[in-house]
């Protein structure tokens, strides 16, 4: 049987995640996401809004998977398969998938996320949502069994796929870290990884984003105790503490609202994203983040709050924020613009619980942000973060655990991917014959 592994979109490149693997007859796609650069820079552009959310559009900007090169295999895909609710794998959902005769296939999270993307965007999809829980699995149509393995990462039940085929499992392995400490939801099963590894993974699809790191990646609870430090143990009476940082980073804003309980401050996060992320929380059963911090959806809503807490007292306040990445349209930059009317007094605090995505529009954007809050007199906290994506170590045991025949490295730039061959070459893996580097365009068939 002819088993083949078709990079669509994020291959040799970061975002816009797609693959295709076919199984003889039948196909299965995994992640359908948005380049989130180019996204942002159409969304920004003149163009309207109708027009901008249409394929088209979205294709000429480079924002969406390229998903012609597979149009030959369009009748046979069986399933859309999304791994978790971060656009760069979620966001295209809606403009590719109603050409495929095919459901879409997620955990409870990200569909709650997928459904509040459609309402939000104003968009249609045809396709069947089916809800499928991380340690659960279910036979598609046409035979193949698929497997949903529990992972841990940066947004709640992120899973790993796995595609049972008759010549061994294709885990798809994109975006994940091994989190044995997080503060929200299980471990990783290692046991379950071994077992899956006894019975024979044919391809590994893994992603190389931190391949270049020389370690293992932190646990979630060395980015907890790092914001307690800075919230809890530096001396913030008076002033206004004000944390910025991934909507879509449910443990993060949990442990961020349990520092404003110990603080006596009352929690608020605000934004559209933000709010989006913890309904779909409370809806999959994850967390219910209404019960820990008052959460505002509209700018009218913050604009409002916002003057009240200044006339309250600020320093009985701790505000969650947009804005990690100096978008020109976050809450944070409209309280500098002057758009929210905050009045920064000398002293406030701003941590920033992220670190910069690593693309020339975020340094640009960031550094002219923290120009101004320097000019105000406004104390920064950065990089109070770990990431959610493996290390070289981390990668290292994955390797180990599943011993897949073939590799294959994905969601990364040539220097990553060189990053990746070199650790594969150590756990014995050769290039052209086990490993292979494949870009957007390539096919590669494996035994
Ligand atoms: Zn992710």
């Amino acid at each position: 049987m002819t088993i083949e592994i078709i990079p669509v979109g994020g291959w040799g490149e970061i975002g816009r995640n797609m693959t295709a693997v076919r199984v003889g007859d039948d196909v299965v796609i995994f992640d359908m996401g948005l380049h989130m650069p180019n996204y942002i820079a159409l969304t920004d552009s003149e163009i309207g809004d109708t027009e901008k959310r249409t394929e088209a559009a979205l294709k000429k900007a480079d924002a969406i998977p390229r998903d012609e090169q597979i149009r030959d295999l369009r009748p046979l895909v069986r399933a859309i398969v999304v791994t978790h609710a971060h656009l760069d794998h979620i966001g295209a959902v809606p403009y590719l998938a109603n050409k495929y005769n095919a459901p879409v296939i997620v955990t409870p999270f990200s569909a709650s996320i997928l459904r509040g993307i459609i309402k939000d965007e104003k968009l249609q999809m045809k396709n069947d949502i089916i809800e499928l829980r991380p340690g659960q699995s279910t036979i598609l149509d046409g035979g193949l069994k698929l497997e949903f393995v529990h992972i841990t990462h940066s947004t709640p039940q992120t899973i790993m796929a796995v595609l049972h085929t008759p010549s061994g499992a294709v885990v798809y392995g994109n975006d994940y870290k091994m989190d044995m400490n997080p503060t929200l939801g299980k471990p990783v099963n290692i046991e379950q990884l071994r077992k899956l590894g006894d019975k024979g993974v044919l391809a590994l699809i893994q992603d190389c984003l931190y391949a270049r790191e020389q370690r293992k990646t932190p646990s979630e609870q060395v980015a907890k105790e790092m914001l307690k430090d800075v919230l809890l143990d530096v001396d913030s009476k008076g002033h206004a503490l004000i944390v910025t940082t991934f909507a879509s980073h449910i443990a993060r804003l949990k442990s961020i609202a349990e520092c404003g309980r110990a603080l006596k401050r009352k929690t608020i996060f605000m934004g559209r994203s933000v709010a989006k992320y913890c309904y779909a929380a409370k809806e999959a059963g994850v967390a219910d983040l209404f019960r820990e911090a008052e959460i505002l959806k509209y700018s009218r809503q913050i604009k409002r709050r916002l003057r009240e807490i200044q006339v309250k007292g600020r320093e009985k306040y701790l505000l969650v924020v947009s804005g990690h990445q100096g978008e020109p349209k976050s809450a944070l930059a409209k309280m500098l613009s002057g758009f929210y009317a905050w009045r920064w007094s000398g002293g406030d605090h701003v941590i920033f619980s992220s670190h910069i995505i690593p693309a020339d529009i975020n340094r640009k954007q960031r550094a002219e942000m923290e120009e101004k809050l320097a000019a105000l007199g406004v104390r920064m906290f950065k990089d109070i973060h770990v990431s959610g994506h493996s290390s070289r170590e981390d990668l290292r045991d994955m390797l180990r655990l599943l011993r897949p025949r073939h590799v294959f490295p994905t969601h990364g730039e040539r220097e990553m991917m060189n990053a990746f061959n070199s650790l594969a070459q150590e756990e014995k893996y050769q290039l052209g014959k086990t490993l292979h580097p494949l870009v957007v365009g390539e096919r590669k068939t494996v035994e």
